[in-house]
């Protein structure tokens, strides 16, 4: 049940040139101070580490709290965030509304999660129904039927089934298969000796011991299903893609119906599957992992049926275990919490049962959210930033010396065609067949899963529905969807360090506008560029633009293979090049469109003590301070596409002209790149 908001194909997530040729001296505008001396390490020189330069002292003030793995000015923001989301839910609970409505079941699913004493009291009786449904399995062709019944709770035990768009006919939704059933989460650590994969097996074993002891296996009985699923997990490692490979659009495009399901995965029984999720006939289906498919059905018929019962178990206990009594939680904190990220301690239970309750009734909590907490004039600003950044993104396309006329036409098209969500949807989602009651915290959680599922189903086969968000308006993040071409923008981003509603320009274009830039650079990214206007997979580029948008992107591959983010451990240039590219280009667009702002007048005088490029430059810069663990450090470089908040900062800024034109930096600068070296691409 982790997995519930699984999104393959969106994603390209958050947030992740010269001066101005304008003549000097202007009015000062009135703004609230956002710089100011005591959030900086003024002893460290610019050029030498500017990410410590400009945020020293904000990690000084913000040590990390025990129960994070990184907390920086952005987890700030979402930390504040949530008391506003608390405020909210609190204030549904107290109007006790009557059955049915949306206030009680907001009110009801946060008291059902935080009555830990009913929980304590229930231990695994919420899921008892499903061991059995397992444990009763007596022959192989009653596997199936439990396979999709936990699919219809989204457990996807081996593989995810969803709606998507298609990917070449973006205007209408399919089915997509995506391989699953991995409980630590990347397939290198079942498969590399690496120390830290190594220990992570061992914690992954205890972890799943624990979990086989705690719904009642004898300590020997617990230890050898643990064998038994960490050798089955290990084939899934072996039949898996590796996240390089599913970062490739092409690849993971392999679009089939029902008969080519049978005949791509002969061993499973498609048909009893797919009659168990309630959709006998979905229509066309794109396979994202065609191999991993393939194996899968032949474990379905080759592995005995008591492993495939100790699997099933497995991810059931497992996927539920941090809504369950608290040995539980802990079991389950100390594998995904301590292990893997780091953290000393648990999240209080009300930030848990919050998240839970966000998440289960993302729309509802978000519409009462927007009513409170998004003010009219941020959506009206933000409109004006967007549309100032379109200009100058396409302004930079006129301007790209290595692109030829007809590559740069289309580019035009894509970036004229982008469209954007600022705020929250034009229409709610309607949770009226969503059954939430105060009783039980569990059986609330699966009664979401299955009505997310069952609504994620009734789109199979029909147009797209373009005024559906996938992230609720109180999610601090954005995002660029390749397949609808679109950039979103929640509520909750447009509050500092992103967006001052009365800050000056300079410190919002480096903030905000970097952030709008970078999702509309996710367009033009290795992976965005392959998808044209209408969002189909579909190559506008000529062969010779392709080569020499490779060789520059090359350059800042080899840049971030060379970071050595903790001894022995480098970035990954290859698998992070998407969001590298668009912090680099929202760098670039949105100080051209800061320029533009300027309509050729003098930039305004210093404010706190900074000009405006500066504070373009530390506004960028703020959004990214954070403290963070060694843990997380290795797990973010394995899992994360997105660069460390340090890398940031100083990996893309010396590839740019005005950084070292704002903060007079030259050759001796350690962050130095001579400008035959640096990385220009949009
Ligand atoms: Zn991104």
């Amino acid at each position: 049940m982790r997995t519930k908001h699984f999104l393959p194909v969106i994603v390209a997530t958050a947030i992740g040139v010269g001066a101005c040729q304008t003549a000097p001296k202007q009015t000062r505008q009135v703004v609230k101070p956002v710089f100011s001396a005591a959030d900086m390490d003024l002893t460290m020189q610019p050029g030498e580490n500017f990410y410590q330069y400009a945020n020293g002292g904000w990690m000084t003030q913000n040590p990390l709290p025990d129960a994070k793995s990184r907390y920086g000015s952005f987890d700030k923001l979402g930390e504040e965030n949530r008391e506003n989301v608390k405020k909210v839910i609190e204030k549904a609970a107290a109007e006790k509304g009557a059955p049915g409505t949306i206030s009680q079941k907001i009110g009801d699913f946060f008291a059902a999660g935080m009555d830990s004493a009913a929980v304590e009291k229930a231990g695994i009786t919420p899921i008892q129904p499903l061991l059995d449904e397992i444990s009763n399995i007596s022959k192989r062709e009653e596997l199936v039927t439990v396979i999709s019944s936990l699919q219809r709770k989204q457990f996807a035990p081996v593989f995810h089934f969803f709606s998507s768009a298609d990917q070449k006919n973006s205007d209408m939704t399919i089915a997509g298969i995506y391989q699953s059933g991995l409980g630590m989460p990347d397939r290198d650590y079942y498969l590399d000796d690496s120390e830290r994969s190594v220990k992570l097996r061992e914690a992954y074993h205890t972890y799943m011991t624990t979990l086989f002891s705690l719904i009642g296996n004898a300590e020997d009985d617990a230890a050898k299903m643990t064998e038994t699923i960490m050798a089955f997990e290990t084939k899934l490692a072996e039949a898996s893609n590796t996240r390089m490979e599913n970062r490739d659009p092409h690849k993971t495009y392999n679009k089939t119906d029902v008969a080519g399901l049978v005949k791509m995965a002969p061993e499973f029984p498609w048909n009893q599957y797919l009659a168990g999720i309630h959709v006998p006939a979905p229509g066309d289906v794109n396979v994202y992992q065609p191999h991993f498919l393939g194996e899968i059905a032949k474990l379905y018929q080759s592995e005995s049926l008591e492993t495939w019962k100790t699997f099933l178990t497995a991810v059931v206990v497992r996927e539920s275990a941090s809504y369950l009594s608290s040995s539980f939680v802990d079991a389950n904190f100390d594998f995904y919490g301590k292990a893997l990220s780091g953290k000393k301690a648990q999240e209080p239970r009300w930030k848990r049962v919050l998240g839970a309750t966000s998440g289960a009734l993302g729309e509802a909590v978000g519409q009462l959210y927007v009513a409170d907490f998004f003010p009219p004039q941020a959506k009206v600003r933000m409109e004006t930033l967007v549309e100032n950044l379109r200009i100058a993104f396409g302004q930079r396309v006129d301007q790209l010396e290595w692109m030829s006329a007809e590559t740069k036409q289309a580019a035009h098209e894509k970036l004229t065609t982008i469209n954007v969500k600022i705020g929250y949807p034009n229409k709610w989602r309607d949770y009226s067949d969503l059954t939430i009651t105060a009783e039980s915290y569990v059986t609330n959680i699966m009664a979401s899963n299955e009505f997310d599922f069952a609504f994620d189903m009734s789109k199979l086969g029909k147009a797209v529905d373009k005024e559906e968000w996938h992230m609720t308006p109180q999610t601090v993040n954005a995002y660029y969807s390749p397949v609808a071409n679109e950039i979103v923008f929640p509520a909750a981003i447009l509050q500092p360090p992103f967006f001052y509603l009365d800050g000056d320009d300079a410190v919002n274009y480096g903030a905000i506008g970097v952030v709008i830039g970078h999702e509309m650079t996710h367009g033009f990214d290795d992976k965005g560029r392959y998808y044209d206007k209408e969002g189909n997979l579909n190559d506008w580029w000529t062969a010779e633009d392709t080569k020499l948008f490779e060789e520059r992107t090359q350059v800042l591959v080899d840049q971030f293979n060379a970071i050595e983010v903790l001894p022995g451990t480098f970035a990954n240039g290859e698998y992070s090049l998407g969001e590298n590219i668009a912090d680099l280009g929202g760098l670039c667009i949105s100080y051209q469109a800061y320029c533009n702002s300027l309509k050729g007048k003098a930039q305004p005088e210093k404010i706190d003590g900074f000009t405006a490029d500066q504070r373009f430059v530390l506004g960028y810069s703020r959004v990214w301070a954070q403290n963070i663990r060694e843990k997380e450090i290795l797990r973010l470089t394995k899992e994360d596409v997105h660069s460390l908040g340090v890398n940031r900062v100083n990996g893309p800024l010396p590839n740019v002209q005005m950084f070292y034109d704002a903060f007079n930096l030259d050759a001796s600068s350690a962050l130095y790149i001579a400008p035959d070296k640096r990385a220009i691409i949009w």
